[in-house]
């Protein structure tokens, strides 16, 4: 595999509940329309740098998940073209302040601390995008595993339904949604997201010094 550093992109979008038993092991509906919010490109960080826990939050989680590069500009596409316009995979790590998210009601506060989303370097799609599986690992143990397969709303669908409400540019990053498994973190983990065969990312946990 070939595999470059994804910089910081302009945007990341992000799709809540797009794995049913995930929605389920919250509590939550699988929603009739995919469920988007946005993370802040300051939260951005790469491979071996630490995800710092906020002293506003007592239950941080990872969220491991596929991660899409933009490649080409796109706006009201539909999914074919949508398909066309990725430039690559990354693994995504979405963490979440899962007591501020409830607590909230709207999430920017959650998912929008600074080290609260850490993004792998980027291969090219495969031919399949169904073909794509997640997984997070924490201390070495396997915690989640996900496949596009069983995505509610698939990669193209995604993108095409996004871009009818925002144009998605070059460089930004779609974060797919979290399969099952979700978990809180504590200070002196080690989390560690993979795509197999396409991109990887591992990250240290501290506590705020
Ligand atoms: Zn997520």
């Amino acid at each position: 595999m070939t595999q470059t550093a994804t910089g910081r992109p302009g945007k990341i979008v992000c799709v809540g509940r797009n794995y049913s038993e995930h929605a389920k092991e919250l509590g939550n509906a699988v929603p009739k329309e995919p469920l988007l919010f946005l993370k802040p490109p300051s939260s951005v960080i790469h491979e071996g740098e630490s995800i710092v826990l906020p002293p506003q939050s007592k239950q941080v989680e990872f969220e491991g998940e596929i991660g899409v590069v933009i490649g080409s500009r796109l706006s009201h596409a539909d999914a074919a073209a949508a398909a066309r316009a990725i430039r690559g995979i990354c693994a995504l790590n979405d963490v979440t302040a899962r007591d501020l998210q409830k607590s909230d009601g709207q999430w920017t506060r959650a998912k929008g601390f600074d080290t609260f989303c850490a993004i792998g370097p980027e291969s090219a799609a495969p031919s399949d995008l169904k073909t794509l599986v997640v997984l997070t690992r924490v201390n070495g143990v396997e915690r989640q595993r996900g496949a596009a397969s069983d995505m509610v709303f698939p990669i193209p669908d995604l993108l095409s339904y996004i871009s009818g409400i925002m144009t998605l540019e070059p460089g930004d990053v779609v974060a797919t949604g979290t399969p099952a498994g979700v978990g809180k973190l504590a200070a002196g983990d080690v989390v560690e997201i993979e795509i197999p065969g396409v991109s990887k990312v591992r990250n240290p946990v501290t506590n705020t010094v």
